[in-house]
């Protein structure tokens, strides 16, 4: 950590607001792109600022998060969660700034989801694609509790069903998740509030569509297949992920040196055995027969 930062008188509040060569500092020495910040395509070059972003800057100026929630429940079974986060300035005890966020289970990546095949023979929804090298077509996998049939590619009563979006029937399965992301938009929210950083830092970008973002069409699969990955609830984001045509994955499979939508880390997760066997159960001989290359 760099010697601004570790200095022993603590920064007043006034001092700490606007110490924007600190931030500077503190993102050039201890932060890391893609980790700490990140740059979305097409959204020009201010970083978003990331979780454990916000979480370094809090520990660097000495400031620490309470969070007030309120919660909406709407109809439908939706719900909707408002974040009040204050940061107090620990030194002086002083309520140093407030940012808000909010989240809801009508935000389009869970209020949808796809529908999933269905086995003609035994009715359950565990067909999946057959892995290139065994031949291709589908697969009424018995791991995901299916009967083991097998449809060749171009089987009209695997293919012509119906897989498009419907109205998700589970929400209640998304409300820890929309309650962690409304308490981390209203953290980023006050530290780049509170800080005076928006000068350095972007804020919702997730919010925008950029016109030349090569991934706008496929953001709510990156939002998903992001959320699950740092929920470490692998099993939405695989499924998303190896139920994309070998087109999409191979389009998304992009290093983000490269401007390539996933962080390393990510496309750790996504290459890895765990994030395969969320998905296909753990077995070695099925998979979606895709290279990935390193990025
Ligand atoms: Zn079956």
């Amino acid at each position: 950590m760099n010697e601004l930062v570790k200095q022993d008188s603590p920064l007043s509040v006034s001092d700490v607001k606007g110490q924007i060569q600190v931030i500077q500092h503190v993102m050039r020495e201890a932060m890391v792109k893609g980790t700490h910040f990140g740059i979305i395509p097409g959204c020009g070059d201010k970083p978003t600022l990331l979780k454990p972003g916000a979480e370094k800057l809090c520990l660097t100026f000495r400031l620490s998060p309470t969070y007030k929630v309120e919660k909406t429940d709407l109809p439908n079974g939706h719900r909707e969660y408002d974040v009040l986060c204050t940061l107090t300035h620990i030194p002086s005890d002083k309520v140093f700034g407030q940012g808000v966020g909010l989240c809801s289970t009508m935000e389009s990546k869970f209020r949808y989801r796809k529908a999933e095949r269905k086995c003609p023979a035994c009715s359950n929804t565990s067909i999946i694609k057959g892995k290139k090298e065994y031949g291709g077509g589908w697969l009424c996998f018995a791991k995901k509790g299916g009967c083991g049939a097998k449809f060749k590619d171009g089987d009209k009563s695997i293919e012509d069903q119906d897989v498009g979006r419907s109205e998700n029937p589970d929400l209640a399965d998304s409300y820890n998740t929309i309650l962690k992301m409304a308490k981390k938009r209203a953290h980023v929210d006050a530290v780049i509030t509170a800080l005076a950083a928006s000068d350095i830092f972007a804020q919702d970008l997730e919010d925008l569509t950029p016109s030349e973002d090569p991934y706008a069409k496929y953001q709510d699969l990156i939002n998903l297949i992001k959320e699950s990955i740092s929920t470490e609830d692998y099993y939405s984001g695989s499924k998303a992920w190896f139920e994309s045509s070998d087109d999409t994955k191979t389009h998304l499979w992009v290093a983000p040196t490269k401007g390539g939508p996933f962080t390393t880390e990510e496309c750790k997760v996504i290459k890895s055995t765990a994030w395969r066997e969320a998905y296909y159960g753990k077995t070695s001989d099925v998979g979606d027969g895709m290279q990935y290359e390193n990025l």
